[in-house]
């Protein structure tokens, strides 16, 4: 959406505070303020840009670092006081080195499916000698498929004659080979998820 700055309500100092989310992860990735400058720069040029309470300035994040966050969304939060800014990061978000400055850990939950995709995307060009991910990337793409029909029945199996700890494994590996075929494919995880999104209404 497009926020229009002077519908926020502003703290004390007339800045609102923007909490910033990777689209893609969901993982939070930092807290910055924004004046009206900052939310308009963002909102023209698309790259996630703040004022900076110790410098006084206009930041656009990644300015020096070259760690910039490319905007893909914002919202406002129920209240009106606080932004949700979804961003793509071009590195590590904390200026510490962490992806975010939130703990050293990267995505976790359902995020790490996502940041998982990343890396078998990756494997693109990686060496097939060296890498499962890239050997099936490179493959057939028939190959990869079986094991997508392979690792499904597995799971089916596991789910009604195995352990649990059987049952999990197997449907690990069949969310692994899933997300290398849909790369295969040039498709994406998120389109997968638009699918199951577009059939809840
Ligand atoms: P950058 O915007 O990444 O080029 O970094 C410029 C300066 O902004 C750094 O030297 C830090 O002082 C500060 N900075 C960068 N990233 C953050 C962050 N995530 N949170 C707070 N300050 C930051
Ligand atoms: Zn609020
Ligand atoms: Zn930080
Ligand atoms: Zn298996």
């Amino acid at each position: 959406m497009i926020v229009d700055f002077y519908s926020l309500k502003l703290g004390a100092n007339g800045l609102v505070p923007a909490i910033v989310q990777d689209a893609d992860t969901l993982q939070v990735l930092m807290l910055g303020y924004m004046n009206e400058a900052a939310l308009t720069k963002t909102q023209e040029t698309g790259l996630v840009t703040f004022h900076s309470r110790s410098r006084d300035t206009l930041w656009t994040k990644g300015e020096t670092s070259g760690n910039t966050l490319s905007l893909v969304g914002l919202d406002v939060d129920c209240d009106a006081d606080t932004l949700l800014i979804k961003a793509r990061p071009a590195g590590p978000t904390c200026h510490e080195g962490t992806v975010s400055c939130f703990g050293a850990e990267g995505a976790s939950g359902v995020g790490f499916l996502s940041y998982l995709e990343t890396l078998i995307e990756g494997r693109k060009d990686a060496d097939p000698s060296s890498s499962y991910t890239a050997k099936l990337l490179q493959g057939p793409l028939v190959k990869a498929a079986q094991k997508v029909g392979e690792e499904g029945v597995e799971t089916a199996l596991a789910a009604v004659a195995e352990t649990d700890q059987d049952f999990l494994n197997e449907a690990a590996d069949l969310l692994y080979h899933l997300l290398v075929v849909t790369r295969a494919k040039d498709l994406s995880l998120n389109q997968i998820l638009e699918v199951l999104m577009s059939r809840h209404s």
